[in-house]
C-alpha cells in the first residue's frame, strides 16, 4: 500500500483527475481515454473542491486501519464540474446530513499504520455551513 499511496499521492492530496483535450470532459480518478468520446488526448486536471450530497450510507463494516474512524459516513458527491466521487464525509454524524448538503474536500488524517506509526493523509468533505 504505502508504495503506491507515494506514487499516487498527488491524486489524493489534489484530487487530481483528468480532463479530455477534445471534448472537455472531466473525470475522476484520472483515465486514460475518454469515456464520452474515446479521445486519448488527456491532461491533468485538479477537480473542484466543493460539491453537494446525491447519496451516503453509514458503514458499520470498516476496513483494517480504520476502526477507529466507526462507524463511518461513506458519500456519493456531485462535485461542481459534474463529477461524481465517491468519499468519506466527516465531522458529521448521519442524522445531520441529508441529500443536497454542500460539502467541501478538506485535508485530513486518512490512517494511521499501527506497526510503523505511519500517517497517511488525504481528502474527507466536511459539510458547509450556510
Ligand atoms: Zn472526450
Amino acid at each position: 500500500m504505502s508504495i503506491a499511496y507515494w506514487r499516487e499521492r498527488n491524486r489524493y492530496y489534489r484530487i487530481l483527475g483528468s480532463k479530455c483535450k477534445e471534448c472537455s470532459a472531466e473525470f475522476f480518478p484520472p483515465v486514460y481515454k475518454c469515456r464520452k468520446c474515446n479521445s486519448e488526448k488527456l491532461a491533468e486536471q485538479e477537480m473542484p473542491k466543493e460539491g453537494k450530497v446525491m447519496a451516503y450510507t453509514l458503514s458499520r463494516d470498516i476496513i483494517t486501519g480504520f476502526e477507529d474512524q466507526e462507524p463511518m459516513i461513506i458519500g456519493l458527491i456531485e462535485l461542481q464540474n459534474g463529477v461524481k466521487m465517491v468519499a468519506q464525509i466527516a465531522d458529521a454524524s448521519a442524522d445531520q446530513l441529508a441529500v443536497g448538503d454542500k460539502v467541501k474536500a478538506v485535508f485530513r488524517r486518512v490512517s494511521v499504520n499501527g506497526e510503523a506509526g505511519q500517517i497517511f493523509y488525504g481528502y474527507k468533505f466536511v459539510k458547509i455551513d450556510k
